[in-house]
Order: C-alpha cells, then structure tokens, then sequence
C-alpha cells in the first residue's frame, strides 16, 4: 500500500533559521548525524529516520545553489534526487566525506561484510499526477502508467544467461569492495572493487535477451491512492517502482509529484477555499439569505444587514483536509458589493428620497469631490 509522504521544512529539520550560515548548518548537521547515527542507536527506527532526515537536509542547504531553490519553491525547487529515506546509511555517509573525516567511516566496509554482494540500486523515477480541487478536497486513486528498466524476465536481472551462474570476483573475493591503507596507516580506506563494481561477482556468460545488464524496458500501471488534503508539489512516494537496479539489484522508488488544476471560483489559502460574492447594496444595506457555491455544491449563507464591501464571512469546513491532521478548513467568502450602472427613474427618486432622510444629505452635484475630501484628510483638519 503506498503511503503518502510529506516533508518536514530542511530548516526544522536541522533546527536553524532561514539566515544560518553555511558554517552552522555545517556544524548542526555533524552534531545530529552523529546523534542519530545508526551505530549510535542499534535498532532504533525512528533514529535512522532522523538520521536521513538531516543528511537530505544538509545536502541541499549545504548546496548555495540548491537552497536558493529551496528558498525560492520549497521542495519542488529540488525534488527528485534529494530523498534520502531509501538510502543505506553507509551510502550517506560516504556522501558526506568531507564532514565527518573518517570519524565514523568505515562502516561500509566492516557493517556488511560476510562476503555479501552489493549491487547498485536502480535510480528513482518521477512523475507528475494532475489533480482537481475537488480530487484534492476528497482524496483520489489514480492510476499512473509509465515507461522503466525493469527486471530483465529471461535472467531475473542476474544478467547471467539462464542456466550459467556469475562467478565471484576474485579482486575483491565477493566482498564487492577494497580496502586500502591511506596515509601511513592512519585510516582504512574502503572503496568499490573496481573488477566487479561492487556487486561481488562477475557474470561470464551473458544473457542474450538484455546483453547482461539484468534489465530490460517494461510499461507499468499502478494505482497510487492520494490522502485528501496534498499541496501541489507535494510527492507520494511508491516504493520499488523505480528503475531495477543493475545485476539484480534493489529496485528505486518511483515519485509522483502532486500538481492542482486551477479552479475558476476558488482559490486555496491552507486549508481554506477562497471565494468571492457579488451582492446588490440593496442586500447589503438591507441583509439577505443567498445561495453561494461550494466546491462540492451550494449552500445559503446569511448576509447581516449593514454588511461592507469587502467583508468576510467564513463557511465552517467547507474547506479542504488538513493532509496531516485530517481537519478540514472553512471557506472563506469576500462579498463584493455592487452598485447599479444605470437605474430607472424610479429607482433614481427613490434613493434621492432615502438620500433626504440621511444627516448628510449632499448629494450630486453638490457633492464635495473625493478628491477635495482627500486633501483635506491630508491637511490634517
Ligand atoms: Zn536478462
Ligand atoms: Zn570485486
């Protein structure tokens, strides 16, 4: 079942503000990676999270460039290659070199071990669902059909031809990786066996139907069901329905970023529906009952007598969910008051008798002009 994910803001994560120089965020993003770090807290789930959490943060506000474009659009400024939440924490922090200097290193090389093979992940892929307002008010399952390097079936993406085996790497022994020592044996250096490129093993005999890659391109169809309430740009994560990875590896994750149609009434503030009303003065002056639309329909609404142009009137939850708390927001309803472009005669002698029953009974052409109204605000009497 996919589950939706929302991103926490990088700011928060790292627990700098907006302004925090790179220096900063560079020394708060060493102190939680090493809080969090996996080998600090066995077992512990939501730590790793955390962990990766802050590594996808670091990247891009560590990246002038990159948190430009966060500033500038928020995680759609950089979506797609900064989700860290699938990857293996080794890989981060072998991302991350330069920061950490070996302090916690070498994990990659002693946390696997056991001549285990690595293959490379595949890459994630990404795609963009169109939504209504309406679909994002109620929650939608939409079904995404896209184009990926999948597990080649003839080999089951071993890319060794059926009935051969590969064969382990003897550079590396099927470890998939080797260790140098560095600078007079100050550190253990472990990198990628270049023989085999980290998998461990070597295939001797190719499959035919995908010339030994283990892959082969494939149409998929899935169903992806989206939470009421998501914000444009936001992503639904799929696991696994990425591109497969190379000689059998692990699939990536495929990406669906959220995209909301433009509605021709209402506008979304939050978790509220903005919308504007025309009514008469008449109904204005007077108050009125009206009926107003809604994005599932139509509803009345009690227009209080005396009510001005401009004002607001809320529609409890009429709103849209809150993605995260499920509470739905109010609409928000801004009347516009109207005055008639042209009246009868009628209508002219009436308002010049309503206009008789007012304290201040000028009206055109004696009116003092707004423009003399102003400057005399400005005068100060
Ligand atoms: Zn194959
Ligand atoms: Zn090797």
């Amino acid at each position: 079942m996919p589950v939706a994910t929302t991103k926490r803001d990088y700011y928060e994560v790292l627990s700098v503000t907006r302004t925090a120089d790179g220096e900063e965020i560079k020394r708060v993003y060493r102190r939680m990676a090493m809080k969090f770090h996996p080998d600090r807290n066995p077992g512990d789930a939501q730590a790793e999270i955390a962990f990766k959490e802050c590594a996808e943060a670091y990247e891009v506000l560590s990246d002038p460039q990159k948190r430009a474009r966060y500033d500038a659009h928020g995680h759609a400024g950089v979506s797609g290659q900064h989700d860290f939440s699938h990857m293996d924490v080794g890989d981060i922090f072998s991302m991350f070199e330069d920061i950490f200097g070996g302090a916690l290193g070498g994990r990659g090389g002693q946390g696997r071990g056991g001549g285990q093979s690595r293959a490379a992940r595949g890459f994630d892929l990404e795609t963009q669902v169109e939504l209504t307002l309406l679909e994002v008010a109620t929650g939608v399952e939409k079904k995404i059909d896209f184009e990926k390097q999948d597990h080649c079936e003839k080999c089951s993406g071993s890319g060794a031809k059926p009935g051969s085996m590969p064969v382990p790497c003897v550079q590396c022994a099927g470890r998939g990786q080797v260790a140098q020592q560095g600078f007079g044996g100050m550190f253990r250096m472990v990198t990628t066996c270049p023989n085999c490129r980290g998998r461990g093993q070597v295939i001797k005999d190719f499959c035919t139907s995908c010339s030994g890659s283990g892959r082969q391109l494939r149409k998929k169809s899935v169903t992806i069901k989206i939470p009421a309430g998501v914000h444009e740009g936001q992503a639904v994560r799929i696991a696994g329905e990425g591109e497969a990875g190379e000689a059998g590896g692990p699939s990536g994750d495929l990406h669906v970023y959220i995209a909301v149609q433009q509605h021709n009434l209402f506008s979304r503030h939050n978790d509220d529906l903005v919308c504007q009303v025309p009514i008469s003065f008449v109904q204005a002056a007077l108050g009125a009952s009206i009926e107003v639309p809604t994005l599932k329909g139509s509803d009345k609404l009690d227009i209080p007598s005396g009510t001005q142009h401009g004002e607001i009137i809320k529609l409890k939850n009429k709103g849209v969910p809150n993605v995260r708390s499920g509470k739905t927001g109010d609409q928000i309803v801004q009347i516009l008051v109207e005055i008639p472009k042209k009246l009868t005669e009628k209508q002219k002698q009436l308002l010049k008798e309503f206009a008789g029953t007012e304290d201040d009974a000028s009206v055109m052409p004696q009116r003092k002009s707004f423009m003399d109204k102003l400057k005399d605000k400005l005068k100060g009497d």
